[in-house]
């Protein structure tokens, strides 16, 4: 196959694995190309949605509340733009409401709409506190991210159990220490 008769997806997928020195035509490859089409398309979904939408919907009603709110754990799978490895891991966020609170539910959507696109781990803990803090007006966002990056795992340095631990702050969260020390006593 030569490469500049690429016509699909699939015939991509075709090539890379003749590439490697694979021959897709066996048993076990044939579908290979049509299945990782599938998986890319749900490994890349958020590329087709605008995560701040999950936040339009929000309650007013919460009798003055205002002290941080922490939604912990929220696992996440996203791949790595430098290699388009896996990279996985927890994501733990905290905001100090401004009258606006969202369904705990939303923010892990948001989390994931975000994941969902190749991406650097640092990009993405930025992404999640802008997206929060320009949707919810709260007066801070805390985003803390720890992640297991494959490109680290199989190749290069090798470097297992490794983790990257990355945080974003916004608001009152920027200057106030004793309330960043309170969210990563909390993570
Ligand atoms: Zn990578």
């Amino acid at each position: 196959m030569s490469d500049n008769n690429i016509q699909s997806p699939e015939e991509a997928i075709q090539y890379l694995l003749e590439w490697i020195g694979e021959n897709p035509n066996r048993e076990g490859l044939k579908q290979t190309p049509t299945r990782l089409m599938r998986a890319y398309q749900e490994y890349f979904k958020g590329y087709v949605e605008n995560p701040a939408d999950y936040l339009l919907t929000h309650f007013e009603e919460v009798e003055g509340y205002r002290e941080p709110v922490l939604l912990k754990g929220i696992p996440f799978y996203s791949h790595c733009e430098h290699h388009m490895a896996p990279i996985h891991g927890i994501v733990n966020i905290a905001y100090i409401p401004n009258k606006k609170v969202v369904g705990i539910s939303k923010l892990a959507r948001v989390v994931e709409s975000f994941a969902r696109r190749l991406q650097i781990q640092e990009k993405m803990t930025a992404q999640i506190a802008n997206c929060i803090q320009e949707t919810l007006e709260p007066q801070g966002v805390a985003v803390h991210i720890s992640g297991v990056h494959h490109c680290m795992l199989g190749r290069g340095v090798n470097l297992k159990s490794t983790e990257l631990v990355t945080s974003h702050y916004t608001g009152l969260y920027q200057n106030d220490e004793s309330l960043k020390k309170d969210f990563k006593i909390q993570c």
